[in-house]
Protein backbone atom coordinates (compact mmCIF):
# COMPACT_ATOMS: atom_id res chain seq x y z
CA UNK A 1 0.00 0.00 0.00
CA UNK A 2 2.66 2.39 1.06
CA UNK A 3 5.56 3.35 -1.15
CA UNK A 4 6.74 5.22 1.59
CA UNK A 5 9.22 3.63 4.08
CA UNK A 6 8.70 3.50 7.20
CA UNK A 7 12.26 3.38 8.72
CA UNK A 8 12.57 6.51 11.24
CA UNK A 9 14.09 9.16 9.27
CA UNK A 10 11.26 10.41 7.27
CA UNK A 11 10.80 13.80 6.31
CA UNK A 12 8.17 16.56 7.31
CA UNK A 13 7.02 16.15 3.82
CA UNK A 14 6.60 12.07 4.15
CA UNK A 15 4.71 12.74 7.12
CA UNK A 16 2.50 14.65 5.65
CA UNK A 17 2.26 12.08 2.75
CA UNK A 18 2.32 9.32 5.32
CA UNK A 19 -0.80 11.00 7.99
CA UNK A 20 -2.56 11.54 4.24
CA UNK A 21 -2.18 7.72 3.55
CA UNK A 22 -3.32 6.68 6.96
CA UNK A 23 -6.06 8.75 6.78
CA UNK A 24 -7.21 7.42 2.85
CA UNK A 25 -6.90 3.93 4.23
CA UNK A 26 -8.97 4.09 6.99
CA UNK A 27 -11.73 6.21 5.09
CA UNK A 28 -11.38 3.44 1.87
CA UNK A 29 -12.44 0.61 4.64
CA UNK A 30 -15.66 2.68 5.85
CA UNK A 31 -14.02 3.21 9.57
CA UNK A 32 -15.82 4.97 11.53
CA UNK A 33 -12.73 5.63 14.17
CA UNK A 34 -9.37 5.45 13.77
CA UNK A 35 -7.14 5.02 16.78
CA UNK A 36 -3.17 5.80 17.20
CA UNK A 37 -2.69 3.94 20.58
CA UNK A 38 1.37 4.57 22.01
CA UNK A 39 2.69 1.02 23.40
CA UNK A 40 6.36 -0.13 25.34
CA UNK A 41 8.04 0.38 22.09
CA UNK A 42 6.41 0.86 18.87
CA UNK A 43 2.89 2.91 18.38
CA UNK A 44 -0.23 0.71 17.28
CA UNK A 45 -3.34 1.87 15.09
CA UNK A 46 -6.31 0.24 14.89
CA UNK A 47 -9.73 1.59 13.24
CA UNK A 48 -13.49 0.47 13.88
CA UNK A 49 -15.27 -0.43 10.80
CA UNK A 50 -19.21 -1.34 11.12
CA UNK A 51 -19.11 -1.44 14.88
CA UNK A 52 -15.75 -3.56 15.72
CA UNK A 53 -12.57 -2.75 16.32
CA UNK A 54 -9.57 -4.25 14.06
CA UNK A 55 -6.04 -3.82 13.24
CA UNK A 56 -4.92 -1.47 10.50
CA UNK A 57 -4.00 -2.85 7.51
CA UNK A 58 -0.30 -3.00 6.67
CA UNK A 59 2.18 -1.33 7.43
CA UNK A 60 0.03 1.00 9.65
CA UNK A 61 -0.55 -1.36 12.15
CA UNK A 62 2.74 -0.78 13.94
CA UNK A 63 4.31 2.64 13.38
CA UNK A 64 7.72 2.99 14.57
CA UNK A 65 7.27 6.06 17.80
CA UNK A 66 9.38 8.54 16.44
CA UNK A 67 7.24 8.01 13.33
CA UNK A 68 3.96 7.62 15.16
CA UNK A 69 4.71 11.04 17.15
CA UNK A 70 4.62 13.25 13.89
CA UNK A 71 1.66 11.48 12.57
CA UNK A 72 0.63 12.63 15.58
CA UNK A 73 1.61 16.07 15.75
CA UNK A 74 0.31 16.80 12.32
CA UNK A 75 -3.22 15.48 13.28
CA UNK A 76 -3.03 17.42 16.32
CA UNK A 77 -2.33 21.02 13.95
CA UNK A 78 -5.19 19.81 11.35
CA UNK A 79 -6.78 19.99 14.22
CA UNK A 80 -5.52 23.42 15.94
CA UNK A 81 -4.98 21.48 19.25
CA UNK A 82 -1.55 23.00 21.38
CA UNK A 83 1.06 20.48 20.23
CA UNK A 84 3.29 21.78 22.85
CA UNK A 85 0.26 19.87 25.50
CA UNK A 86 0.50 16.10 25.58
CA UNK A 87 -0.43 16.01 29.44
CA UNK A 88 -4.35 17.16 29.47
CA UNK A 89 -6.82 16.22 27.01
CA UNK A 90 -7.31 18.11 23.93
CA UNK A 91 -10.56 17.96 21.58
CA UNK A 92 -10.52 19.58 18.13
CA UNK A 93 -11.76 18.87 14.34
CA UNK A 94 -11.05 19.02 10.68
CA UNK A 95 -12.51 18.85 7.33
CA UNK A 96 -11.16 16.21 4.96
CA UNK A 97 -12.21 15.24 1.32
CA UNK A 98 -11.57 11.77 -0.48
CA UNK A 99 -12.74 11.52 -3.55
CA UNK A 100 -14.99 14.12 -3.93
CA UNK A 101 -16.82 13.62 -0.63
CA UNK A 102 -16.23 15.59 2.37
CA UNK A 103 -15.23 13.89 5.99
CA UNK A 104 -15.64 15.60 9.53
CA UNK A 105 -13.08 14.44 11.43
CA UNK A 106 -13.38 15.11 15.44
CA UNK A 107 -10.19 13.90 17.54
CA UNK A 108 -9.55 13.81 20.95
CA UNK A 109 -6.16 13.11 22.62
CA UNK A 110 -6.23 11.64 26.11
CA UNK A 111 -2.29 10.17 27.74
CA UNK A 112 -1.88 7.16 29.14
CA UNK A 113 0.88 5.39 30.67
CA UNK A 114 2.93 4.36 27.28
CA UNK A 115 2.21 8.32 25.95
CA UNK A 116 -0.48 10.26 24.38
CA UNK A 117 -3.23 8.10 22.52
CA UNK A 118 -5.52 10.10 20.00
CA UNK A 119 -8.64 9.05 18.47
CA UNK A 120 -10.40 9.96 15.32
CA UNK A 121 -13.92 9.79 14.68
CA UNK A 122 -14.43 9.58 11.32
CA UNK A 123 -18.25 10.94 9.75
CA UNK A 124 -18.61 10.92 5.99
CA UNK A 125 -20.96 14.25 5.65
CA UNK A 126 -23.31 12.47 2.77
CA UNK A 127 -24.64 9.97 5.39
CA UNK A 128 -27.74 7.54 4.50
CA UNK A 129 -30.54 9.36 6.80
CA UNK A 130 -33.29 8.55 4.74
CA UNK A 131 -35.74 6.44 6.83
CA UNK A 132 -36.70 3.42 4.28
CA UNK A 133 -33.10 2.63 4.26
CA UNK A 134 -33.03 2.21 7.81
CA UNK A 135 -34.10 -1.19 8.30
CA UNK A 136 -37.66 -1.05 9.61
CA UNK A 137 -40.15 -3.40 7.92
CA UNK A 138 -42.86 -1.81 5.79
CA UNK A 139 -44.93 -2.26 8.47
CA UNK A 140 -42.38 -0.89 11.15
CA UNK A 141 -41.98 2.14 8.56
CA UNK A 142 -46.03 2.98 8.20
CA UNK A 143 -46.07 3.28 12.13
CA UNK A 144 -43.26 5.67 12.29
CA UNK A 145 -44.12 7.61 9.57
CA UNK A 146 -47.36 7.72 11.38
CA UNK A 147 -46.14 8.99 14.47
CA UNK A 148 -44.23 11.52 12.93
CA UNK A 149 -47.23 13.39 10.78
CA UNK A 150 -48.86 13.69 14.35
CA UNK A 151 -48.59 17.57 15.63
CA UNK A 152 -47.46 16.69 19.06
CA UNK A 153 -45.97 13.93 21.30
CA UNK A 154 -42.70 12.41 22.62
CA UNK A 155 -40.53 9.53 19.98
CA UNK A 156 -38.06 8.24 22.06
CA UNK A 157 -35.41 5.89 20.52
CA UNK A 158 -33.40 3.68 22.92
CA UNK A 159 -30.44 1.52 22.44
CA UNK A 160 -26.98 1.04 23.85
CA UNK A 161 -23.83 3.46 22.41
CA UNK A 162 -23.70 2.89 18.88
CA UNK A 163 -26.84 1.48 17.79
CA UNK A 164 -27.48 4.07 15.60
CA UNK A 165 -29.91 6.07 17.00
CA UNK A 166 -28.91 9.82 16.05
CA UNK A 167 -28.40 8.55 12.55
CA UNK A 168 -32.33 7.17 12.96
CA UNK A 169 -33.36 10.81 14.36
CA UNK A 170 -31.23 12.16 11.59
CA UNK A 171 -33.45 10.34 9.39
CA UNK A 172 -36.89 10.97 11.21
CA UNK A 173 -36.51 14.95 10.80
CA UNK A 174 -35.27 14.08 6.86
CA UNK A 175 -38.38 12.36 6.59
CA UNK A 176 -40.53 15.48 7.85
CA UNK A 177 -38.83 18.49 6.43
CA UNK A 178 -40.84 20.73 4.92
CA UNK A 179 -41.09 24.44 4.18
CA UNK A 180 -44.27 24.48 6.11
CA UNK A 181 -42.36 23.29 9.54
CA UNK A 182 -39.78 25.17 11.53
CA UNK A 183 -37.90 21.84 13.01
CA UNK A 184 -35.16 22.86 15.61
CA UNK A 185 -32.49 20.78 17.55
CA UNK A 186 -30.10 20.61 20.22
CA UNK A 187 -27.19 17.97 19.78
CA UNK A 188 -24.14 16.94 21.41
CA UNK A 189 -22.34 17.77 19.21
CA UNK A 190 -24.46 17.79 15.48
CA UNK A 191 -22.74 15.28 13.66
CA UNK A 192 -24.79 15.48 9.95
CA UNK A 193 -25.96 19.05 9.01
CA UNK A 194 -29.77 19.20 7.65
CA UNK A 195 -30.55 22.04 5.39
CA UNK A 196 -33.87 22.85 6.91
CA UNK A 197 -33.18 22.11 10.33
CA UNK A 198 -31.66 25.00 12.79
CA UNK A 199 -28.76 22.82 14.55
CA UNK A 200 -27.36 23.97 18.26
CA UNK A 201 -24.70 21.96 19.43
CA UNK A 202 -24.11 22.04 23.43
CA UNK A 203 -21.68 23.67 24.76
CA UNK A 204 -19.71 23.25 28.00
CA UNK A 205 -17.18 25.93 27.40
CA UNK A 206 -20.05 28.77 27.98
CA UNK A 207 -22.33 26.44 29.78
CA UNK A 208 -24.54 26.27 26.87
CA UNK A 209 -26.49 22.61 28.04
CA UNK A 210 -29.42 20.58 26.62
CA UNK A 211 -31.76 22.30 28.90
CA UNK A 212 -30.96 26.33 28.30
CA UNK A 213 -30.90 25.05 24.04
CA UNK A 214 -34.08 23.70 24.93
CA UNK A 215 -35.58 26.40 26.96
CA UNK A 216 -34.26 28.84 23.98
CA UNK A 217 -35.62 26.98 21.18
CA UNK A 218 -38.61 27.11 22.53
CA UNK A 219 -39.45 30.59 22.27
CA UNK A 220 -38.16 30.40 18.74
CA UNK A 221 -41.75 29.33 17.74
CA UNK A 222 -40.62 25.19 16.66
CA UNK A 223 -42.95 22.68 15.35
CA UNK A 224 -40.41 19.65 15.93
CA UNK A 225 -38.17 19.46 18.47
CA UNK A 226 -34.92 17.39 18.27
CA UNK A 227 -33.35 16.55 21.42
CA UNK A 228 -29.86 14.19 21.05
CA UNK A 229 -29.98 12.50 24.28
CA UNK A 230 -32.04 12.80 27.30
CA UNK A 231 -29.39 12.09 30.17
CA UNK A 232 -30.46 14.67 33.08
CA UNK A 233 -33.43 15.83 34.85
CA UNK A 234 -33.63 19.44 33.66
CA UNK A 235 -33.70 18.64 30.06
CA UNK A 236 -35.92 16.04 30.03
CA UNK A 237 -38.41 18.27 32.25
CA UNK A 238 -38.01 21.03 29.90
CA UNK A 239 -38.83 18.24 26.87
CA UNK A 240 -41.48 16.65 28.42
CA UNK A 241 -43.11 20.23 28.83
CA UNK A 242 -42.40 21.13 25.30
CA UNK A 243 -44.17 17.76 24.18
CA UNK A 244 -47.17 18.17 25.81
CA UNK A 245 -47.62 22.03 24.86
CA UNK A 246 -48.06 21.37 20.95
CA UNK A 247 -44.90 20.01 19.82
CA UNK A 248 -43.11 17.03 18.23
CA UNK A 249 -40.46 16.05 20.18
CA UNK A 250 -37.92 13.47 19.42
CA UNK A 251 -35.13 12.00 21.61
CA UNK A 252 -32.97 9.33 22.24
CA UNK A 253 -31.51 7.69 25.48
CA UNK A 254 -28.75 5.40 25.59
CA UNK A 255 -30.09 1.65 27.30
CA UNK A 256 -30.61 -1.30 26.58
CA UNK A 257 -34.14 -2.24 26.30
CA UNK A 258 -37.71 -0.31 26.71
CA UNK A 259 -38.00 -1.18 30.31
CA UNK A 260 -34.44 0.09 30.97
CA UNK A 261 -35.64 3.71 29.64
CA UNK A 262 -38.44 3.99 31.84
CA UNK A 263 -36.52 2.72 34.66
CA UNK A 264 -34.30 5.24 33.57
CA UNK A 265 -36.44 7.99 33.47
CA UNK A 266 -38.10 7.39 36.59
CA UNK A 267 -34.50 7.74 38.32
CA UNK A 268 -34.04 10.92 36.74
CA UNK A 269 -36.80 12.63 38.55
CA UNK A 270 -39.31 12.82 35.61
CA UNK A 271 -42.85 12.87 36.26
CA UNK A 272 -44.21 9.41 35.30
CA UNK A 273 -47.53 10.40 34.85
CA UNK A 274 -46.64 13.47 32.61
CA UNK A 275 -44.34 11.11 30.32
CA UNK A 276 -47.00 8.68 30.00
CA UNK A 277 -49.11 10.70 28.52
CA UNK A 278 -46.74 12.60 26.21
CA UNK A 279 -45.11 9.17 25.15
CA UNK A 280 -46.30 7.99 21.52
CA UNK A 281 -43.75 5.73 20.70
CA UNK A 282 -40.89 3.98 22.08
CA UNK A 283 -37.84 2.86 19.30
CA UNK A 284 -35.40 0.22 20.20
CA UNK A 285 -32.51 -0.64 18.33
CA UNK A 286 -29.96 -2.21 17.65
CA UNK A 287 -27.52 -2.46 14.30
CA UNK A 288 -26.66 -5.63 12.82
CA UNK A 289 -23.86 -6.22 9.76
CA UNK A 290 -25.19 -6.72 6.45
CA UNK A 291 -23.86 -10.06 4.57
CA UNK A 292 -21.65 -9.38 1.29
CA UNK A 293 -24.20 -10.16 -1.26
CA UNK A 294 -21.04 -10.81 -3.71
CA UNK A 295 -19.65 -14.00 -1.29
CA UNK A 296 -22.34 -14.74 1.60
CA UNK A 297 -23.21 -19.04 1.38
CA UNK A 298 -26.63 -20.73 1.70
CA UNK A 299 -26.70 -22.16 4.72
CA UNK A 300 -26.82 -26.01 4.33
CA UNK A 301 -29.56 -28.55 5.25
CA UNK A 302 -26.95 -29.61 8.12
CA UNK A 303 -26.65 -26.69 9.50
CA UNK A 304 -30.11 -25.43 9.30
CA UNK A 305 -30.75 -28.00 11.20
CA UNK A 306 -29.39 -27.52 14.19
CA UNK A 307 -31.36 -24.09 14.72
CA UNK A 308 -34.54 -26.10 15.23
CA UNK A 309 -35.03 -24.67 19.03
CA UNK A 310 -38.58 -23.58 20.02
CA UNK A 311 -37.63 -19.93 19.05
CA UNK A 312 -36.27 -20.54 16.16
CA UNK A 313 -39.74 -22.26 15.08
CA UNK A 314 -41.53 -19.53 16.13
CA UNK A 315 -39.44 -17.03 14.41
CA UNK A 316 -40.15 -19.22 11.41
CA UNK A 317 -43.06 -19.84 11.33
CA UNK A 318 -44.32 -16.33 11.99
CA UNK A 319 -41.86 -14.90 9.15
CA UNK A 320 -43.33 -12.13 7.06
CA UNK A 321 -42.56 -12.43 3.19
CA UNK A 322 -41.99 -8.82 3.59
CA UNK A 323 -38.63 -9.51 3.53
CA UNK A 324 -37.90 -11.67 0.97
CA UNK A 325 -38.21 -15.65 0.73
CA UNK A 326 -36.33 -17.56 3.26
CA UNK A 327 -33.06 -17.84 2.60
CA UNK A 328 -30.40 -18.24 5.88
CA UNK A 329 -26.76 -17.29 4.77
CA UNK A 330 -23.15 -17.88 6.38
CA UNK A 331 -20.71 -14.64 5.76
CA UNK A 332 -17.58 -15.89 3.70
CA UNK A 333 -15.06 -13.10 2.88
CA UNK A 334 -14.39 -11.46 -0.46
CA UNK A 335 -12.23 -8.69 -1.82
CA UNK A 336 -14.90 -6.09 -1.76
CA UNK A 337 -16.30 -6.65 1.86
CA UNK A 338 -14.73 -7.02 5.54
CA UNK A 339 -15.32 -10.73 6.40
CA UNK A 340 -18.13 -11.27 4.76
CA UNK A 341 -20.03 -8.07 5.73
CA UNK A 342 -20.66 -4.70 4.26
CA UNK A 343 -22.34 -1.83 6.15
CA UNK A 344 -24.71 -2.25 8.59
CA UNK A 345 -28.79 -1.84 8.80
CA UNK A 346 -31.38 -1.58 12.02
CA UNK A 347 -33.21 -4.06 13.64
CA UNK A 348 -36.22 -2.33 15.37
CA UNK A 349 -38.62 -2.54 18.10
CA UNK A 350 -41.35 -0.43 18.04
CA UNK A 351 -43.79 0.21 21.17
CA UNK A 352 -46.81 2.78 19.79
CA UNK A 353 -48.63 3.49 23.09
CA UNK A 354 -52.31 3.54 24.00
CA UNK A 355 -54.34 3.39 27.16
CA UNK A 356 -52.73 0.66 28.91
CA UNK A 357 -49.50 0.71 28.02
CA UNK A 358 -49.78 4.46 29.44
CA UNK A 359 -50.78 3.31 32.58
CA UNK A 360 -47.95 0.82 32.70
CA UNK A 361 -45.83 3.72 32.17
CA UNK A 362 -47.24 5.83 34.68
CA UNK A 363 -47.28 2.84 37.02
CA UNK A 364 -43.38 1.65 35.65
CA UNK A 365 -45.04 -2.07 35.20
CA UNK A 366 -42.63 -2.41 32.89
CA UNK A 367 -43.13 -6.35 32.28
CA UNK A 368 -46.45 -5.15 30.61
CA UNK A 369 -44.15 -3.22 28.13
CA UNK A 370 -42.06 -5.52 26.94
CA UNK A 371 -43.47 -8.07 24.16
CA UNK A 372 -41.63 -10.90 24.70
CA UNK A 373 -38.66 -11.38 22.60
CA UNK A 374 -39.63 -8.25 19.67
CA UNK A 375 -36.23 -7.33 19.19
CA UNK A 376 -34.59 -10.56 19.08
CA UNK A 377 -37.46 -12.15 16.30
CA UNK A 378 -36.79 -9.03 14.27
CA UNK A 379 -33.38 -9.75 14.36
CA UNK A 380 -33.67 -13.56 13.63
CA UNK A 381 -36.08 -12.50 10.68
CA UNK A 382 -33.18 -11.21 8.98
CA UNK A 383 -31.65 -13.98 9.23
CA UNK A 384 -34.28 -16.36 7.20
CA UNK A 385 -33.96 -13.35 4.91
CA UNK A 386 -30.16 -13.95 4.61
CA UNK A 387 -29.59 -9.88 5.25
CA UNK A 388 -27.53 -10.71 8.83
CA UNK A 389 -26.03 -13.50 10.30
CA UNK A 390 -26.84 -15.84 13.29
CA UNK A 391 -23.70 -14.89 14.92
CA UNK A 392 -24.45 -10.58 14.33
CA UNK A 393 -27.68 -11.11 16.14
CA UNK A 394 -26.48 -12.67 18.65
CA UNK A 395 -24.18 -10.50 19.30
CA UNK A 396 -26.14 -7.61 19.49
CA UNK A 397 -29.16 -9.52 21.38
CA UNK A 398 -28.08 -10.52 24.74
ZN1 LIG B 1 -17.84 -10.33 0.22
Amino acid sequence: MSDISLSASVSVTNIIALTDQLLEVALLARASDLHIEPQCQSTQVRMRVDGLMQLMTSPFEKLPSAIADAIVVRLKLLCDMDIGESRRPQDGSFQWQLNDQHVDIRCSSLVGHWGEKLVLRLQWQQQNIDLSKQGLSPEQLAIVRMQLSKPQGLILVTGPTGSGKTMFLYSCLKQIQSPYLNIVSAEDPVEVALGDVHQVAVNDVIDLSYSQILRALLRQDPDVIMLGELRDFDSADVALKAAQTGHLLLTSMHTSSLSEAIHRCHGLGVDMLALSYCLSLIINQRLVRRLCHHCKSPMTKLQLESFASKEWLDAAASYPLCFGPINPCLPVGCEGCQGGYTGRFGVFDLLVMDGSKRASVACRRVQELECGHGLRQQGLWRVFSGDTSVAEVNRVTW
